[in-house]
Formats: C-alpha cells, sequence, structure tokens
C-alpha cells in the first residue's frame, strides 16, 4: 500500500452505522455537508485541513431523524469549531437583540405553567451571552446559565449577576446540583448521540422536573432550503455544512430520544420563529408560525420544535 507524500493530509471520517435516535440501519442520503475552514488556518491547522471535505446528511428509515453519515475524527471537533473569538461589540449586540424573545417568552409562560411558584429553579445550557437567564431572572425564576465558551459566559455572568457555570453536565450532577427546569434553545441540533446528552441532562433536572427543548425541524428546513434554491439560481441549500447542525429532529425523533434518555409526558410542538429582518419577513414567519399551531408539527410549516418532557419521580 502506497502512503501519500503530501505534507498536509485531509482530515479524516469514521463511518456512523446506526441512527443515533432509534438504532435503525436504514439510512438515506438527503443531503451534502461540506467543510469549509478557511477562517481556521491560523488558529487550528488540524481543523483547516477539513476544507474541501463533504459527508452525506442520512436519513433514518425508522424515525425520521437525520445524521451525518460519517464523523469527523478530530478529537473535540466541536470545541475546536466553537472556538470562535468574537468581538466585545458582538457580543453586546447579541444581549440586546430581541430576535430570539418570542421563542424566550413562550418558553417561560410554559414553563411556569409547570413548575409551581416557589420552586422555579432554572438552568439554561448553552446560555450563550445570557439573554434568556436575563429574561427568565426578571419573571421571579432563579435562573443560572451552563456556557463553555470562555468570552460569552464570562459576559453573561457579568450582564447577569446570575451563575454561569464554566463545566462539564456531568460535574454539576456529581455536585448534587438539580432545578425545576431545564432549557436547550437551539442547543441540541449541535450535539451528536442526542440520547446521550439528554441523558446527561436529564441528571440535573430534580425528581418531576421539566425538561424544554427546542430544535429546527430537520426535514422541513431541508425543504425550505431547497424551495429557496429553486427560487434564487446559484443559491446552494444549506443545512449541515461544517456538521454544525449535526443533528437533524423530526417530531417523533425527539419524542423517542427524550423518552429513551428517560423522561416522560413528552409533549412536541412547533416552536415560536426567530424574528429579525424586514417588516414583511418577520410577518411571514409568524404567519406560518400560527398556522403550524393549527396544523401541528408534522405539517410543512413547522420550521421549528418545542418539546417539553418530565423527569419522572
Ligand atoms: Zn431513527
Amino acid at each position: 500500500m502506497t502512503q501519500s507524500t503530501k505534507s498536509v493530509q485531509p482530515g479524516g471520517f469514521v463511518p456512523v452505522e446506526a441512527c443515533w435516535v432509534c438504532g435503525a440501519r436504514t439510512l438515506a442520503p438527503v443531503a451534502r455537508a461540506i467543510f469549509e475552514f478557511e477562517g481556521y488556518r491560523e488558529q487550528d491547522p488540524a481543523l483547516a485541513e477539513y476544507t474541501g471535505a463533504t459527508v452525506d446528511l442520512v436519513r433514518c428509515a425508522g424515525c425520521g431523524f437525520g445524521q451525518p453519515r460519517a464523523m469527523p475524527t478530530l478529537p473535540d471537533y466541536f470545541g475546536r469549531m466553537y472556538d470562535q473569538r468574537w468581538s466585545d461589540e458582538w457580543i453586546d449586540a447579541e444581549f440586546h437583540s430581541t430576535a430570539k424573545d418570542a421563542i424566550f417568552r413562550e418558553v417561560l409562560r410554559d414553563l411556569a405553567a409547570r413548575v409551581p411558584a416557589g420552586e422555579r429553579t432554572l438552568l439554561d445550557l448553552g446560555a450563550h451571552v445570557g439573554r434568556f437567564i436575563h429574561l427568565a431572572a426578571r419573571e421571579g425564576w432563579r435562573a443560572e446559565g451552563v456556557e463553555l465558551n470562555p468570552r460569552t459566559s464570562a459576559y453573561a455572568a457579568r450582564a447577569t449577576g446570575l451563575p454561569v457555570h464554566r463545566a462539564d453536565l456531568r460535574d454539576l450532577a456529581e455536585e448534587g446540583r438539580r432545578y425545576a427546569a431545564v432549557t436547550l434553545t437551539d442547543v441540541l441540533e449541535h450535539i451528536p448521540e442526542p440520547v446521550e446528552a439528554l441523558q446527561a441532562v436529564r441528571r440535573v433536572v430534580a425528581p418531576g422536573g421539566w425538561v424544554a427543548v427546542k430544535v429546527p425541524h430537520g426535514p422541513n428546513q431541508l425543504r425550505k432550503e431547497l424551495l429557496r434554491a429553486r427560487l434564487r439560481p446559484g443559491y446552494r441549500p444549506t443545512v449541515a455544512d461544517n456538521l454544525v447542525h449535526v443533528s437533524h429532529f423530526t417530531p417523533r425523533a425527539l419524542a423517542i430520544a427524550l423518552e429513551r434518555a428517560g423522561f416522560v409526558d413528552v409533549q412536541v410542538r412547533p416552536a415560536a420563529p426567530e424574528l429579525f429582518g424586514s417588516r414583511p419577513s418577520r410577518a411571514g414567519r409568524l404567519a406560518a408560525y400560527a398556522a403550524s399551531r393549527v396544523l401541528g408539527p408534522s405539517s410543512p410549516l413547522a420550521l421549528n420544535l418545542q418539546a417539553y418532557a418530565r423527569a419522572g419521580e
């Protein structure tokens, strides 16, 4: 066997044989992810080696879950990708952005309907710059966050005055920390092997407490991208480039993942949209959301999913 004598080797991959959610092995390709890390050439040459690679996104025949056909072998691939050096101005703008407030307010309203006043402790996983825990605290929750990025976690703690942990969830569980509500908003789609991730989440939910998970609807986001590509010549549909989105859920896959992680009373419904851009674009998103609330989470208009589930006693 001849070895390439190139000094620069492309990044490696290891195949994924079974659905991360239901374990089925019938996986059909639905899209292709392209890797582009030229911006990391100085900061992380090993990550930059993945530039130009492609991997299929495959969909499970059993539950509809979408995942990569193969995963990068580079150790801590995701931690390295998310080691982004944001500017102070960008971080501050993120904290003051109202784009996700419709989502945040619905989550707080729905959790308040489930958790009695006086017991309202909350842990937000992937707390980013802290806007959600800030809003939660204003509504009377004893809110804390988990954020691994050193810059955003420091900002979140400073801006909110609330505890923001830069710790692995397993460490928080070991310390005996438990919360009546644990939230993951636009987080689980960034994590491979979501059942294992949710099992770790369950350990910090108090007995009888709730988890709230918001993710994009995988197949509907892909359908929207394919439609956009038909309408705009030259537009390339993107749903999984760099595996930024690595776990692509259907309502059924999200319910199965929560149940397999040990949660009960699972409910999945369409999630409120992110609101930014022009007034017609916002109005369009709100109209699609209103229709999806009537038609249900499996309708093509449900672009995002919101799940609630309870940790058994
Ligand atoms: Zn599956």
